[in-house]
Protein backbone atom coordinates (compact mmCIF):
# COMPACT_ATOMS: atom_id res chain seq x y z
CA UNK A 1 0.00 0.00 0.00
CA UNK A 2 2.84 2.35 0.73
CA UNK A 3 4.41 1.14 -2.31
CA UNK A 4 1.36 1.67 -3.98
CA UNK A 5 1.27 5.41 -2.70
CA UNK A 6 4.60 6.10 -3.52
CA UNK A 7 4.34 4.98 -7.29
CA UNK A 8 1.53 7.05 -7.94
CA UNK A 9 3.15 9.91 -6.56
CA UNK A 10 5.56 9.40 -9.39
CA UNK A 11 3.05 9.79 -12.15
CA UNK A 12 2.90 13.19 -13.83
CA UNK A 13 -0.65 14.15 -15.00
CA UNK A 14 -1.22 16.41 -17.60
CA UNK A 15 -4.63 18.07 -18.06
CA UNK A 16 -5.19 18.73 -22.21
CA UNK A 17 -2.32 16.98 -23.86
CA UNK A 18 -2.44 15.64 -26.22
CA UNK A 19 -6.03 16.78 -27.07
CA UNK A 20 -8.31 19.01 -24.90
CA UNK A 21 -10.46 17.27 -22.65
CA UNK A 22 -8.24 14.26 -22.46
CA UNK A 23 -5.80 13.79 -18.82
CA UNK A 24 -2.65 12.41 -19.60
CA UNK A 25 -0.74 9.96 -17.12
CA UNK A 26 2.65 10.38 -17.35
CA UNK A 27 5.02 7.92 -16.29
CA UNK A 28 8.61 8.59 -17.39
CA UNK A 29 9.26 9.97 -13.62
CA UNK A 30 8.34 6.93 -11.96
CA UNK A 31 10.83 5.59 -14.23
CA UNK A 32 13.61 8.10 -13.74
CA UNK A 33 13.50 7.24 -10.13
CA UNK A 34 15.64 4.49 -9.18
CA UNK A 35 13.14 3.63 -5.85
CA UNK A 36 10.22 3.80 -7.83
CA UNK A 37 11.48 1.56 -11.15
CA UNK A 38 12.90 -1.17 -8.55
CA UNK A 39 9.14 -1.28 -6.94
CA UNK A 40 7.45 -1.20 -10.05
CA UNK A 41 9.57 -4.31 -11.69
CA UNK A 42 9.21 -6.19 -7.78
CA UNK A 43 5.29 -5.28 -8.26
CA UNK A 44 4.73 -6.48 -11.78
CA UNK A 45 6.56 -9.53 -11.00
CA UNK A 46 4.67 -10.47 -7.81
CA UNK A 47 0.88 -9.77 -9.50
CA UNK A 48 1.99 -11.62 -12.59
CA UNK A 49 -1.81 -12.51 -13.64
CA UNK A 50 -0.93 -16.32 -14.67
CA UNK A 51 1.66 -18.51 -13.10
CA UNK A 52 5.90 -17.70 -14.86
CA UNK A 53 5.92 -21.17 -16.50
CA UNK A 54 3.01 -20.38 -18.27
CA UNK A 55 4.47 -18.06 -20.18
CA UNK A 56 7.30 -18.11 -23.35
CA UNK A 57 7.43 -14.56 -23.84
CA UNK A 58 6.32 -10.66 -22.63
CA UNK A 59 5.50 -8.85 -25.57
CA UNK A 60 5.54 -4.83 -24.81
CA UNK A 61 3.22 -2.27 -26.93
CA UNK A 62 5.33 0.19 -28.71
CA UNK A 63 6.33 2.90 -26.98
CA UNK A 64 5.57 3.20 -23.38
CA UNK A 65 5.69 -0.85 -23.44
CA UNK A 66 9.27 -1.08 -24.45
CA UNK A 67 10.08 0.38 -20.87
CA UNK A 68 7.67 -1.58 -18.99
CA UNK A 69 8.86 -5.49 -20.92
CA UNK A 70 11.99 -6.01 -21.04
CA UNK A 71 13.10 -5.16 -17.89
CA UNK A 72 10.17 -7.80 -16.68
CA UNK A 73 11.39 -10.32 -18.88
CA UNK A 74 14.82 -10.14 -18.08
CA UNK A 75 13.49 -10.44 -14.45
CA UNK A 76 11.44 -13.40 -15.17
CA UNK A 77 14.31 -15.03 -17.55
CA UNK A 78 11.80 -14.61 -20.78
CA UNK A 79 12.17 -13.53 -23.95
CA UNK A 80 10.72 -9.98 -25.16
CA UNK A 81 8.47 -9.39 -28.41
CA UNK A 82 8.36 -5.91 -29.66
CA UNK A 83 4.56 -4.65 -31.11
CA UNK A 84 5.32 -1.52 -33.12
CA UNK A 85 3.54 0.72 -35.06
CA UNK A 86 2.98 0.14 -38.24
CA UNK A 87 5.69 0.86 -41.04
CA UNK A 88 8.53 0.62 -38.39
CA UNK A 89 9.62 -3.03 -38.74
CA UNK A 90 11.43 -4.09 -41.83
CA UNK A 91 9.57 -6.82 -43.93
CA UNK A 92 8.03 -9.44 -43.59
CA UNK A 93 5.53 -8.07 -40.82
CA UNK A 94 1.56 -9.52 -39.64
CA UNK A 95 -0.24 -6.01 -39.40
CA UNK A 96 -3.76 -5.62 -37.45
CA UNK A 97 -5.46 -2.65 -38.63
CA UNK A 98 -7.79 -1.22 -35.31
CA UNK A 99 -10.11 1.60 -34.40
CA UNK A 100 -9.10 4.32 -31.52
CA UNK A 101 -11.59 6.79 -30.00
CA UNK A 102 -10.67 8.90 -32.91
CA UNK A 103 -9.47 7.24 -36.14
CA UNK A 104 -7.76 4.50 -37.04
CA UNK A 105 -4.32 2.79 -35.94
CA UNK A 106 -2.32 -0.42 -36.69
CA UNK A 107 0.69 -2.49 -35.02
CA UNK A 108 2.88 -4.99 -36.70
CA UNK A 109 4.84 -7.81 -35.62
CA UNK A 110 7.61 -9.83 -36.79
CA UNK A 111 7.09 -12.80 -39.27
CA UNK A 112 7.81 -15.91 -37.55
CA UNK A 113 8.98 -14.37 -34.38
CA UNK A 114 6.34 -16.52 -32.78
CA UNK A 115 5.82 -20.66 -33.00
CA UNK A 116 2.54 -22.06 -33.16
CA UNK A 117 1.64 -22.54 -29.48
CA UNK A 118 4.02 -20.04 -28.01
CA UNK A 119 2.52 -18.19 -24.82
CA UNK A 120 2.45 -14.67 -24.62
CA UNK A 121 2.26 -11.99 -21.28
CA UNK A 122 1.02 -8.55 -22.93
CA UNK A 123 2.31 -5.38 -20.38
CA UNK A 124 1.92 -1.81 -21.31
CA UNK A 125 2.35 1.50 -19.15
CA UNK A 126 -1.75 2.06 -19.41
CA UNK A 127 -4.78 0.77 -20.07
CA UNK A 128 -7.86 2.64 -20.97
CA UNK A 129 -10.56 1.24 -23.36
CA UNK A 130 -8.51 -1.14 -23.66
CA UNK A 131 -8.48 -1.53 -27.29
CA UNK A 132 -4.93 -1.28 -28.11
CA UNK A 133 -4.43 -4.32 -26.12
CA UNK A 134 -6.96 -6.19 -27.86
CA UNK A 135 -5.01 -5.69 -30.89
CA UNK A 136 -2.09 -6.78 -29.97
CA UNK A 137 -3.97 -9.97 -28.85
CA UNK A 138 -5.70 -10.17 -31.87
CA UNK A 139 -2.35 -10.23 -33.75
CA UNK A 140 -0.67 -12.48 -31.95
CA UNK A 141 -2.83 -15.03 -32.03
CA UNK A 142 -2.82 -14.62 -36.03
CA UNK A 143 0.97 -15.26 -35.64
CA UNK A 144 -0.41 -18.85 -34.19
CA UNK A 145 0.60 -17.97 -30.35
CA UNK A 146 -1.57 -17.77 -27.37
CA UNK A 147 -2.01 -15.02 -24.96
CA UNK A 148 -2.15 -15.95 -21.40
CA UNK A 149 -2.97 -12.38 -20.00
CA UNK A 150 -2.03 -9.33 -19.47
CA UNK A 151 0.17 -6.42 -16.84
CA UNK A 152 -0.40 -2.68 -16.94
CA UNK A 153 1.24 -0.27 -14.64
CA UNK A 154 -1.94 1.85 -14.53
CA UNK A 155 -5.72 1.32 -15.34
CA UNK A 156 -7.96 4.11 -15.58
CA UNK A 157 -10.93 4.38 -13.95
CA UNK A 158 -14.00 4.82 -15.60
CA UNK A 159 -12.96 2.87 -19.18
CA UNK A 160 -14.11 -0.54 -20.34
CA UNK A 161 -10.62 -2.00 -20.79
CA UNK A 162 -10.24 -4.33 -17.73
CA UNK A 163 -13.92 -5.59 -18.85
CA UNK A 164 -12.85 -5.67 -22.15
CA UNK A 165 -10.20 -7.94 -21.58
CA UNK A 166 -11.53 -9.83 -18.37
CA UNK A 167 -12.14 -12.92 -20.71
CA UNK A 168 -8.16 -13.43 -19.91
CA UNK A 169 -6.44 -12.91 -16.11
CA UNK A 170 -5.53 -8.93 -16.03
CA UNK A 171 -3.92 -7.35 -13.24
CA UNK A 172 -3.10 -3.63 -12.96
CA UNK A 173 -0.81 -2.00 -10.42
CA UNK A 174 -2.08 1.33 -9.74
CA UNK A 175 -5.96 2.67 -10.21
CA UNK A 176 -5.80 5.87 -11.73
CA UNK A 177 -9.22 8.08 -11.34
P1 LIG B 1 -6.42 1.99 -24.96
O1 LIG B 1 -6.12 1.31 -26.25
O2 LIG B 1 -7.60 2.92 -25.03
O3 LIG B 1 -6.53 1.02 -23.80
O4 LIG B 1 -5.21 2.98 -24.64
C1 LIG B 1 -4.01 2.49 -24.14
C2 LIG B 1 -2.86 2.86 -25.02
O5 LIG B 1 -2.79 4.27 -25.21
C3 LIG B 1 -1.56 2.43 -24.37
O6 LIG B 1 -0.64 2.00 -25.35
C4 LIG B 1 -1.10 3.67 -23.64
O7 LIG B 1 0.31 3.78 -23.61
C5 LIG B 1 -1.74 4.82 -24.43
N1 LIG B 1 -2.36 5.81 -23.53
C6 LIG B 1 -3.64 6.17 -23.45
N2 LIG B 1 -3.85 7.09 -22.49
C7 LIG B 1 -2.66 7.32 -21.95
C8 LIG B 1 -2.20 8.17 -20.86
O8 LIG B 1 -2.95 8.91 -20.19
N3 LIG B 1 -0.88 8.09 -20.58
C9 LIG B 1 -0.04 7.29 -21.26
N4 LIG B 1 -0.42 6.50 -22.26
C10 LIG B 1 -1.72 6.51 -22.60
Amino acid sequence: EQDAQYLVSKIRTIPGFPKEGIVFRDFLPLMADAKAFSIMIDALEKTLPVPVDDIDYIAGLEARGFLVGPPLAARLGKGFLAVRKAGKLPPETLKENYSLEYGDAAIEIEQGIIRPGDTVLVVDDLVATGGTAQAATDLIRRAGGQVVGFSFVMELVGTDGMKKLGELPTTSLLTMP
